[in-house]
């Protein structure tokens, strides 16, 4: 990793003049530091995608509870995406504004979250159902990755980076139960951490895939409110809400989040998923600039040569270990609260954030890439 380091990025300019014993080539010392997402007017706004209520067959979670702990959480937006039943999308799906949360309709069905339809997907495939959710003028996302097979498909807006149901799965059931209710009795908050994995498969499976196109990261919360031990709740929503989230970078407005807003987020990939437990989840910005202009995450930014200097920025609310990956491998890597490193060439670059807690380096940040083409 030195080496590609040493290679592909200068830290600083003392370390660079170091490393490279020699000039500073004109174009690369002329990269003024991009702005922040702040200094572009963006802020961070708190998502839940992949939630079900009780239209779902597998919930029980009431409209009421759901508005509840959304607002426990600080939620701003949800994407409700039920198990297709012959009312989930009816009049009694949540939609619209509640309690100062938006809500958006959606299923999940066919492998994929389809976020803001309002028919029923049919159709015998994955790959029907994303076309039909986006002729609907939706946008689909692929779910439980560990499940995919067909990773040709087209159309679709992006993946679960994360899912808390899917990282259950590779425990074993009794283990599962046992180690959960011990870490409950220690700290409810924390009982997930009993079976948590950082996702490692899922993130290099959506690296290979953003090499050839834009796929958007997302958080699966799958949120159910249904894993009871005797009278022991352990994923009441806001746990469940609490522990990682998408976050959506928009204008930095007060009020209520509106769909036009939230679906343009997420199509642009201005988004980050943060894990509630290591550190506060917002302000996050990562961005980059070139000669051309500067971009934002989610954004392209094109290149005139292959040997063009692009300097990334990364903030962080508080100290980590920031690391910038280009094409899923580390380039840089520094612990505080800022990384500011110039790379050279085309990439999908994007930032992983770690920190500690309770003696374990945890996932905390995971940005969606700026595509340098
Ligand atoms: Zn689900």
């Amino acid at each position: 990793m030195r080496t590609a380091l040493l290679i592909s990025c200068s830290a600083n300019v003392a370390l660079l003049a170091f490393a490279f014993a020699g000039p500073l080539r004109a174009q690369e010392a002329g990269l003024a530091p991009p702005p922040t997402a702040a200094e572009m007017g963006l802020a961070a706004r708190r998502g839940i995608l992949h939630c079900h209520s009780h239209l779902s067959h597998d919930s029980k979670g009431t409209p009421e509870r759901i508005v509840e702990a959304c607002r426990a959480a600080g939620v701003d937006f949800v994407a409700m995406t039920d198990h297709p039943s012959p009312e989930s999308l009816s009049e009694k799906a949540l939609r619209g504004v509640h309690g100062g949360v938006l809500f958006l309709a959606g299923a999940e069905t066919k492998q994929i979250l389809a976020v803001h339809i309002r028919e029923k997907i049919q159709g015998p495939d994955t790959q029907a159902a994303i076309r039909q959710a986006t002729d609907q003028g939706g946008l689909a996302f692929l779910a439980h990755p560990e499940e995919i097979e067909d990773w040709s498909l087209e159309g679709y807006a992006g993946m679960e980076i994360y899912n808390l149901h899917s990282d259950t799965k590779d425990e074993d059931k009794g283990h599962l139960a046992v180690r959960g209710l011990a870490a409950y009795f220690e700290d409810p908050e924390t009982c997930y951490l009993s079976f948590f994995d950082p996702p490692r498969e899922f993130l290099a499976r959506w690296d290979e895939l953003g090499k050839r196109r834009r796929v958007v990261g997302i958080a699966g919360n799958d949120a159910h409110e249904n894993i009871r031990l005797g009278r022991i709740l352990l994923d009441p929503y806001e746990r469940t809400f609490r522990f990682v989230a998408t976050m959506v970078l928009v204008p930095d407005r007060d009020g209520p989040l509106d769909e036009a807003t939230v679906l343009a987020a997420l199509a642009a990939g201005r988004c980050y998923v943060a894990f509630g437990l290591p550190g506060p989840a917002a302000p996050v910005s990562f961005t980059a600039r070139a000669a051309r202009g500067t971009a934002a995450m989610g954004d392209e930014l094109s290149l005139s040569g292959l040997r063009e200097s692009v300097r990334f920025r990364a903030e962080l609310p508080e100290e980590g270990r920031i690391v910038l990956l280009r094409d899923g491998a580390a380039v840089a890597e520094v612990t505080g609260r800022t990384l500011d490193r110039t790379c050279e060439g085309p990439g999908v670059y994007r930032v992983e954030a770690y920190r500690a807690f309770r003696g374990r380096e945890l996932p905390w940040i995971l940005t969606n890439p700026i595509y340098v083409r």
